[in-house]
């Protein structure tokens, strides 16, 4: 007797770090402006992201969250100390070694869905191998959409599907390349919370499925819960992280952080 034959699995994730720190900053510090408008957004913030773990970034308004993303991410420079996706470090990049890094080892997801309104979901997804030049991984291609739950709606318009919809396209499109790492601010912003619980359960399973990196930006507990861990920024600084986050647990710590705001 011969044993069935399994369905076909995607493939290890592609880029293990000797070290599985899928990203990292060191001693990470950003200001904007001097003078009078000299603001400090980042000040010294030292933080890892292992790989195939679910990050979520929170704090008030202001407290530099985006920034961290963006300098982790090789989108915005910083004013001082490292950062480093996998081994590399992002301070050693020339602007064009910066820029293909970008593209071939970091996803990222927008809170403005960012789709081309003009093509298809399916062309949505491969866009970023098409303009590599690499053609998709049948294989793992198939597997991502098959988790988009969009399977009969791949040759739609952006325009003709919901905004959960678009943003699991937007998720799909930033897993496709099976970059190390992808960055997410405020990913669920503009949807319900149902469409936003269906892009948050997308992200966790190609975290559980496919050992994706997730570091995603959010001011939503709900959200957060959806993480393996949560990191607490306060004016530039990480202040506080929770690990098994639940969503109550979670508001009853930014209740802490508020409370203890108001008397200093
Ligand atoms: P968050 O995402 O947590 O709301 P940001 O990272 O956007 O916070 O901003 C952190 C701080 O840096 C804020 O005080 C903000 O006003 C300031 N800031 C952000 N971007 C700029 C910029 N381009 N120029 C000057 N200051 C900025
Ligand atoms: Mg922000």
């Amino acid at each position: 007797m011969t044993a069935a034959p399994l369905a076909p699995q995607p493939q290890p994730h592609p880029h293990p770090a000797p070290t599985a720190i899928a990203a990292a900053t060191t001693g990470l510090s950003k200001v904007y402006g001097s003078g009078e408008a000299r603001v400090v957004a980042l000040d010294g913030v030292d933080i890892a992201f292992r790989e195939g773990e679910f990050t979520a970034i929170m704090g008030p308004s202001g407290c530099g969250k985006s920034t961290l993303m963006h300098c982790a991410a090789g989108l915005d420079s910083f004013t001082s100390g490292s950062v480093r996706i996998g081994t590399t470090e992002l301070g050693t990049l020339a602007d064009e070694q910066l820029t293909r890094l970008r593209r071939d080892r970091i996803g990222f997801v927008f809170q403005a869905f960012n789709l081309l309104p003009t093509l298809s979901a399916l062309e949505n997804i491969t866009l970023p191998l098409t303009i590599a030049g690499r053609k998709p991984d049948r294989q793992w291609l198939d597997h991502v959409v098959a988790m988009t739950g969009l399977a009969d709606r791949l040759g739609h318009r952006p325009g003709q599907l919901s905004g959960g919809q678009q943003q699991r396209v937007a998720v799909a499109r930033a897993l496709v390349s099976r970059p190390a790492i992808i960055f997410g601010d405020e990913p669920t912003g503009n949807l319900d919370s149902r469409a936003g619980a269906e892009v948050l359960g997308f992200l966790r399973d190609s975290v559980r499925e496919l050992r994706q990196t997730v570091v995603m930006v959010t001011h939503d507990p709900v959200a957060a819960a959806h993480a393996d861990r949560v990191v607490f920024l306060s004016d530039g600084r990480l202040v506080d992280e929770m690990t098994r986050p639940t969503s109550d647990r979670v508001l009853d710590r930014m209740k802490a952080f508020e409370a203890r705001s108001r008397t200093t």
